[in-house]
């Protein structure tokens, strides 16, 4: 098919260049004969200088003596009896008369004019026209694309920090090079395998991988491919893409984002037979329609497990589900690795440091960085990267670009100082908070100020008096505010909030109030937006509800009577951080040390 294609092709530039040259051979020849007026001709005639002579009713073409060289020329004919006369008076060798040829010559441009219309007619309109009809009938084809794995990059070697997930899925891998083996004791290949985690921990990536490492066919699509206008255009390109695999077999499908199609099905508004619906239900037959031994397997990926069909879910489809986590501090440091050898870094830079700074971060926050800092690093006329440019990136990470444009005046200044000098004091001096690492008063984001705390270690538990503190740190900087200038502003609008969230998951989900008890209240917040919880009781009395508000006012309320004492107890400490900080708009841990000397108090109690 292709090959007639090509042909056909092939045939059309031949004819078009043989016309193309026919043309230009035409033009040339016209351009070379000169045009002679017919009174020049007879003067040359009686001169003897003309050679050859033909003739035609409306043209006279001919060949001339022009020094050494002989021309050709061309004239209009005059109606001269006394023209054959002269030329033999003349000594024209030869002359004769022609046909009128030039109808036929008009007839071939006006035939060729027409085609050149015709072909452009059928080239615009036609095989538009034509294409427009082959797209709608593929509507229902599925739109996956087979990875060629010749040019497959990636490899399990670009995915770090996940050495769990790589090896279970390297498993998979091998179940399908050697079918036989598993087989021979009676076991079952998986039918489809689950890569969920959050965003950015490189489940795209890791699918990539494995198209790279398995060796077989892989197919990839993503659900929002399966999610059309059309009812049952997503059914029948899940039916096209499983066929299409099944021709392949052994065959790796992938669909990325698999919750845009897979999401739990309900009757809800809209109703239930939805274009999604048929889809899934599409995607479920598939799943149980290939026996085990036809050697596919399907791997979604999503960030949103939680909200998948539980039909999905169960043994038999999706029965392998595989966690991609955030990675930890050696993941972290792996990963800067991977994606440190892209760029130059230089002598100075320790990714271990980098690793520690960045608890919470995921794959894509840390490839973000390393290409920041070496954006950062080239602005800057650098050729390498440093580690304060890393360092940098980091911080545009957590609180956004600087705003160095912005003009703040010395009184708000001042009050940002004392603010986020609250926030550094306060976390300095409790018990288990996280070190302070920086405290700056330059915009950054819509932040006018912010302190930068780095934990020493990834934790993944917290406790009741941890969370106490970090209220504390939290609510440091209105405290700041209040002692110093005895008023409270704007700025403490989203310590706020974050103080009110907290306190209020200590309650209801952490079991940490004594006056609520160790019982979770927590909602079920999936497919809210959805409706199918729209009349959804909250679970518990309007009396349970009071207490919780009256519990998360105690708390919050308590944390600001210990911040407050703490600054108070500290106020030196706090004149001196702020003095520093609307001076020189940023200082280190280092210099708060030395700031704090002398000032350090006997100890503070956590709350
Ligand atoms: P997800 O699909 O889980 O949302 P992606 O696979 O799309 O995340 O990851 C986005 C980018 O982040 C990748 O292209 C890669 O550059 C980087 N990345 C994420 N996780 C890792 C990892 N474990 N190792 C190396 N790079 C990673
Ligand atoms: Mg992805
Ligand atoms: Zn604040």
């Amino acid at each position: 098919m292709p090959l007639k294609k090509n042909l056909k092709q092939m045939l059309f530039w031949l004819l078009a260049f043989t016309l193309f040259i026919a043309v230009y051979q035409n033009v040339k020849n016209i351009e070379k004969e000169k045009e002679l007026p017919y009174s020049e001709f007879k003067a040359k005639v009686k001169a003897g200088e003309v050679l050859k002579v033909t003739m035609r009713p409306d043209l006279i073409k001919g060949e001339y003596k022009e020094g050494d060289k002989t021309a050709a020329f061309r004239t209009i004919p005059l109606n001269d009896d006394k023209l054959v006369e002269d030329m033999n008076a003349g000594g024209v060798k030869s002359y004769s008369g022609e046909a009128d040829k030039s109808w036929i010559t008009s007839l071939i441009i006006n035939l060729g004019w027409i085609a050149v219309f015709v072909f452009l007619w059928w080239f615009l309109f036609f095989r538009q026209a034509q294409m427009g009809g082959k797209q709608a009938m593929s509507f229902g084809k599925s739109r996956a694309k087979q990875q060629d794995l010749k040019k497959q990059k990636v490899t399990f070697k670009d995915v770090a920090g996940c050495d769990e997930t790589k090896d279970e899925l390297m498993d998979i891998v091998d179940y399908l090079k050697n079918p036989k083996k598993y087989r021979m004791l009676g076991g079952e290949l998986p039918k489809g395998v689950l890569l969920y985690g959050p965003p950015g921990t490189g489940k795209t990536l890791l699918a990539r991988a494995i198209a790279g490492e398995a060796g077989v066919p892989f197919f990839t699509s993503s659900g929002s491919e399966f999610v059309e206008m059309f009812v049952g255009v997503g059914a029948s390109r899940v039916r096209d893409l499983f066929e299409r695999a099944k021709k392949s077999a052994p065959a790796i499908v992938f669909v990325d984002e698999l919750d845009a199609v897979a999401r739990a099905r309900f009757a809800g508004i809209g109703g239930g037979h939805d274009e999604r619906e048929q889809t899934l239900n599409q995607m479920l037959v598939e799943l149980d329609g290939f026996e085990s031994n036809e050697g596919i397997i399907l791997i979604g990926a999503t960030n949103r497990p939680d909200v998948l069909d539980p039909a999905l879910l169960r043994p038999g489809r999706f029965d392998r589900r595989i966690n991609v986590p955030v990675p930890d501090i050696k993941g972290r440091t792996e990963i800067l690795q991977v994606h440190a050898r892209k760029v130059k870094m230089g002598p100075d830079t320790d990714l271990s440091i980098i690793a520690r700074h960045t608890p919470g971060f995921v794959g894509a926050d840390l490839a973000n960085i390393v290409n920041e800092a070496a954006i950062m690093a080239a602005k800057k006329e650098r050729k390498v990267v440093e580690q304060k440019d890393i360092e940098e990136a980091i911080e545009k990470m957590i609180a956004g670009p600087q705003r160095k444009s912005r003009i703040i005046s010395e009184k708000e200044k001042k009050i940002v100082a004392y603010h986020e000098a609250g926030h550094a004091l306060v976390a300095r001096l409790l018990p288990g908070c996280d070190p302070v690492h920086k405290v700056s008063i330059i915009p950054r984001g819509p932040a006018l100020g912010y302190t930068l705390q780095l934990p020493l270690e990834d934790k993944y538990l917290t406790s009741k008096s941890e969370i106490l503190n970090k209220l504390s740190v939290l609510l440091g900087g209105r405290a700041a505010e209040e002692l110093t200038f005895h008023d409270v502003t704007t700025g403490a609008t989203d310590d706020l909030s974050k103080v009110t969230s907290y306190a209020q998951k200590m309650v209801t989900e952490f079991g940490m109030s004594e006056k609520i008890g160790t019982i979770s209240l927590k909602k079920d917040e999936s497919e809210v937006f959805l409706g199918r919880d729209l009349m959804r009781q909250p679970g518990y009395s309007n009396e349970t509800a009071k207490n919780v508000d009256d519990e998360v006012k105690r708390i919050v309320l308590e944390c600001l009577v210990k911040t407050k004492e703490i600054l108070t107890v500290n106020k030196k400490a706090l004149d001196a951080i702020a003095a520093a900080l609307v001076e020189k708009e940023v200082i280190d841990a280092a210099e708060m040390d030395t700031l704090m000397k002398g000032l350090e108090p006997e100890g503070v109690k956590s709350c």
